[in-house]
């Protein structure tokens, strides 16, 4: 029992906030936030995940925590590839058993090269094989939908750095569009609506704490309760509260959420009628984290007039759907992009 998850096959949801590994007949091992802390001359790694997180805006000089992925690119390489080999040492130890295949799941955004490094990093961790997936595959085929299908299905998948749409259909990508607004840019926009409108300088951690309790994308009951929020004054450097209701930090979110919301009707604009129809009666499934924003759906359902779900469990779709590329390998290679070198050394 205690050596059953060793040499198991597994899939790694590589995202810009949160890194999830799932093992092949167990399910989702490891959640943790994408941060790693560095010590800043010496390039050592001090702390990854929920601990490095905990640091960010708490850092002496010498230590730097930082978001490898945060735009949805690879702002760092190096940091990238000492996360992920950190997060799959954790669930898997190589000494004992195979090598495993590897399914790992990348922003649709992200570049050859970039693309390059993660199956580098796959392979130092001990891989045998790495796959690449793209998330808004994995998020479809982890929020249920029938991909194989001759039917058009769409997926938003709204994470920290990146927004992805997509229209699926027979196991392919008809149309996607990836836009580097989602989270974090709902986070920055109230940051500075605090400090135009009340002169108050907000962490990050703070904002998005803000904007989990108090955020929304359309009007609610609660609109006009106010709800105190505190930060440090901008004049004076001193810790202050002050009162804001959802309806104005909904009113501080407008624009990224324009942002959004235009990136829906672009694609649905670009696909195909057959499968807009079939999206008309099927509806657009929401995932990523920022479908747990709090009225989004009735957003996205106002502006588009198409039926809007929430998957199940948002945050998890995508290792879920990752976790079923590696559960049945044999009849999802279809979405699998093979590596060009088939087998590493030892071959
Ligand atoms: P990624 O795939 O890019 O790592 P995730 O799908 O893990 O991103 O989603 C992370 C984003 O979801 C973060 O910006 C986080 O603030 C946001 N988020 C998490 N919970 C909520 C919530 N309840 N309301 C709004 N946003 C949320
Ligand atoms: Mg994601």
């Amino acid at each position: 029992m205690a050596n059953s998850i060793i040499g198991r096959d597994m899939a790694v949801d590589l995202g810009t906030a949160n890194t999830l590994v799932y093992v092949r007949g167990r399910g989702v091992v490891l959640d943790e936030p994408s941060v790693v802390a560095l010590h800043e001359q010496t390039g050592e790694v001090l702390a990854v995940g929920r601990d490095a997180k905990e640091m960010v805006g708490r850092t002496p000089d010498h230590i730097r925590a930082l978001r490898p992925l945060r735009d949805g690119v690879i702002a760092d390489f190096e940091a990238t590839e000492q996360m992920l080999r950190w997060f799959i040492a954790r669930v898997h130890r190589r000494r004992y058993l195979a090598r495993p295949r590897m399914v790992v799941c990348v922003p649709s955004g992200i570049t050859p090269v970039e693309r390059r490094a993660v199956q580098e990093a796959g392979y130092q961790a001990g891989a045998r094989r790495v796959f690449i997936v793209e998330e808004p595959m994995a998020a479809a085929i982890g929020a249920g939908l029938p991909v194989h299908r001759p039917t058009g299905n769409m997926v938003v998948d709204v994470g920290g750095g990146t927004t992805e749409v997509a229209v699926i259909s027979l196991g392919g990508i008809v149309t996607s569009l990836s836009i580097r607004t989602a989270g974090d840019d709902l986070d920055q926009a109230i940051i500075t609506w605090l400090k135009k409108e009340h002169a108050l300088m907000l962490g990050e951690r703070t904002a998005e704490e803000v904007k989990t309790t108090l955020g929304s994308a359309a009007p609610g009951p609660e609109d006009d309760v106010p709800h105190r929020v505190r930060g440090r004054d901008l004049v004076s450097g001193l810790p202050r509260t002050v009162e804001v209701t959802a309806a104005q930090v909904r009113e501080a979110l407008a624009e990224p959420l324009h942002a959004i919301v235009d990136a829906v009707r672009v694609t649905l604009d670009q696909t195909p009628p057959e499968l807009a129809g079939d999206i008309m009666d099927r509806g657009i499934v929401l995932t990523g984290g920022g479908a747990l924003l709090r009225g989004l759906d009735d957003r996205l359902r106002a502006e588009t007039g198409m039926p809007v779900h929430v998957a199940d469990d948002p945050l998890t779709s995508v290792a879920l759907g990752a976790g079923r590329c590696v559960e049945e390998f044999e009849a999802l290679q279809q979405v699998l992009v093979a590596d060009r070198r088939a087998v590493r050394s030892g071959r």
